[in-house]
């Protein structure tokens, strides 16, 4: 198996992306994620105590994208870890889904100083490895939570709440952001209406 080359210089421009994708693919997941823990591309890492890679299972049915680590994922190094994490709990339980279904990363493996929403040009830096953990993992559909996580998988495109589009070959769906759910509670039952929608997707 080949190796992916040595950790890229500090803030190296970002251009190359379906060749970082190839060889991020080729090298296997163990290495994207040493790759992401000792990445340097963007200037997010400055202010990163820990990277977030992902967390789930291997073989999942699902896989969501959430926004940028905050605080307490930052400390950790595991995503939705705080409150977003418990609403994210409640979401896939509603979902049906098992631990073995499903597994969730962000459009950036770093923290945004200040929690600001990451830079459009830190998300295009950081895709490669959020699209190496795609393929590698190989889900049944791919969930965008919120509007973030369409800005860095699908740019291009502005997709409708709740309403599943085929996206480069893979099934794509926008849904709330689990901490739109914890500050507008109204938007619960929407979420949940979009789920039941949908659930032929991942049963
Ligand atoms: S956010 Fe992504 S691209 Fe930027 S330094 Fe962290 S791992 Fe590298």
């Amino acid at each position: 198996m080949k190796k992916v080359k040595a950790m890229a210089s500090e803030e190296e421009n970002c251009e190359n992306f379906e060749e970082r994708v190839l060889k991020l693919v080729e090298a296997g997941y163990e290495t994207v994620a040493r790759e992401a823990i000792a990445c340097k591309r963007c200037p997010l890492y400055k202010s990163a105590i820990r990277r977030v890679i992902g967390k789930g299972s291997c073989n999942p049915k699902v896989f969501f994208i959430g926004e940028a680590p905050g605080k307490t994922e930052n400390e950790t190094g595991i995503p939705f870890y705080g409150r977003a994490g418990k609403q994210l709990d409640k979401m896939v339980e509603y979902m049906g889904l098992s631990e073995e279904d499903w597994f969730v990363t962000n459009t950036v493996k770093c923290r945004p100083p200040e929690n600001r929403r990451p830079k459009a040009s830190e998300i295009e830096c950081c895709k490669p490895f959020l699209v190496a953990q795609i393929t590698l993992l190989d889900p049944k559909i791919i969930i965008l939570l919120g509007n973030t996580a369409e800005k860095s998988y699908c740019p291009e495109r502005k997709l409708e709440w709740g309403v599943p589009v085929e996206h480069e070959g893979k099934t794509v769906l926008k849904l709330y952001h689990p901490a739109a759910l914890i500050y507008t509670a109204s938007k619960i039952e929407v979420q949940r209406a979009f789920i039941d929608k949908n659930r032929e997707l991942w049963q």
